[in-house]
């Protein structure tokens, strides 16, 4: 049987038209499709009511620790996936080389949520706790990088931690041997900015359109993208004019409200929302994805720019075609979610409390057009 589903009433965000309408939006066989041609299909049709909530293609978190029992931090993919609305999540360097068939056994290969990964360019990833760039030998040679990106289809990019506690005496010496590995298989490095060495200005210049930078809006005393004056550092526009990502990348050290309210003050580039979740920041201050994008918003950000953040924003510089889209013909991922209206206290990494009117909450999560995940949480809320 032809199995398909049609959501109606619901508040459609689509960010890719810049636009959030009431519509309806038709899967079948776990693709989008036009929903009034569905019935010419003579498919068995069951219909979801979203009044008073919103509709979005399935989030996207580009930063997350999921190797679970192999690495201290990681925590189960599911818990911060498709119970948290959010139908792909991309571990950020929790695997390395030598992991790397552990982690897809064990983690992408059972779990419900799509999980995509950032391999570490050291061969051992984080499953030796932190220091992971400290030994030169441990990076990982060229004919090996090309021989796992060939034959491993969730693999998007690089993952390179430069803060000090990571690199050791290395500075830059990791990033230059990521650049080369990146610019032979053209794929993405994400970089992780954190406390020095190396220093920002030295690490920023050496990233291309399609790099990420996560952790960009930390408050650290040093290495910030922002000057005392409160304005970019050059490096930083520079980056940015480039095609280089800002991300979020919250964590328990790295998000501060100061730095992201200078930015959008006066700044227009877009970014990408990450929660940077693992087991040591999960009940706070992280919480989840949706939990950061709260945050954000209640910065003043539309919800049509934290939704781009998780959807449209990451799919476009991963290249992900079947991502972050409500495109005909791509793969049926949605998630479902209230604005519900509150008055609560969220706190940055610094600690920093805001007072939020808003938070997102999901409540039904669609993989490949099948329901995956339904909570209650949402049923009492309604959209004002
Ligand atoms: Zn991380």
């Amino acid at each position: 049987m032809v199995e398909a589903i049609i959501i109606k009433n619901g508040y459609v965000v689509d960010p890719e038209v810049s636009k959030i309408q009431k519509r309806d939006i038709g899967m079948l066989n776990g693709k989008f499709i036009d929903p009034t041609i569905i019935e010419s299909y003579g498919a068995d049709i069951s219909y979801i009511d979203a009044n008073g909530s919103y509709v979005a293609p399935g989030f996207i978190d580009i930063h997350t620790h999921v190797f679970k029992d192999y690495t201290t931090l990681g925590i189960e993919a599911d818990k911060v996936g498709i119970n948290q609305g959010v139908t792909t999540i991309i571990d950020a360097g929790s695997a390395g080389l030598d992991n790397y068939a552990t982690f897809k056994q064990k983690v992408i290969n059972t779990s419900k949520t799509e999980v995509l990964a950032f391999l570490n360019i050291s061969t051992k990833g984080l499953c030796n706790e932190g220091g992971e760039l400290a030994n030169p030998n441990d990076l990982m040679a060229s004919e090996e990088a090309r021989s796992i990106f060939r034959t491993e289809p969730s693999l998007v990019g690089l993952k390179a931690r430069m803060s000090g506690s990571v690199v050791g005496n290395n500075g830059l010496y990791p990033l230059l041997h990521a650049r080369k590995l990146a610019d032979d298989l053209h794929v993405p490095i994400m970089v992780h900015i954190g406390n020095p060495p190396p220093l920002i200005e030295e690490i920023l210049p050496m990233l291309r359109k399609g790099d990420i930078v996560t952790h960009a809006f930390h408050g650290k005393p040093k290495n910030k993208i922002i000057t005392p004056h409160q304005e970019l550092t050059s490096e930083a526009i520079n980056c940015l004019n480039r095609g280089v990502l800002f991300d979020v990348g919250h964590g328990a050290a790295s998000f501060s409200f100061k730095t992201l309210s200078i930015y959008k003050e006066k700044y227009n580039y877009p970014f990408s929302i990450s929660s940077d979740l693992h087991v040591r920041n999960y009940e706070s201050p992280v919480g989840s994805l949706m939990q950061t994008m709260s945050k954000v918003r209640g910065l003043g950000y539309s919800l049509l720019e934290v939704v781009a953040a998780v959807t449209m924003e990451p799919a476009k510089t991963l290249h992900l075609t079947e991502q972050g889209t409500f495109a005909s013909g791509t793969r049926a991922d949605v998630t479902l979610f209230y604005e519900t209206d509150v008055c609560m206290e969220l706190k940055d990494s610094e600690g920093e409390p805001m007072i939020v009117e808003k938070v997102i909450e999901p409540y039904l999560t669609i993989r490949e057009g099948k329901k995956v995940y339904e909570s209650n949480v949402g049923t009492k809320s309604q959209r004002n």
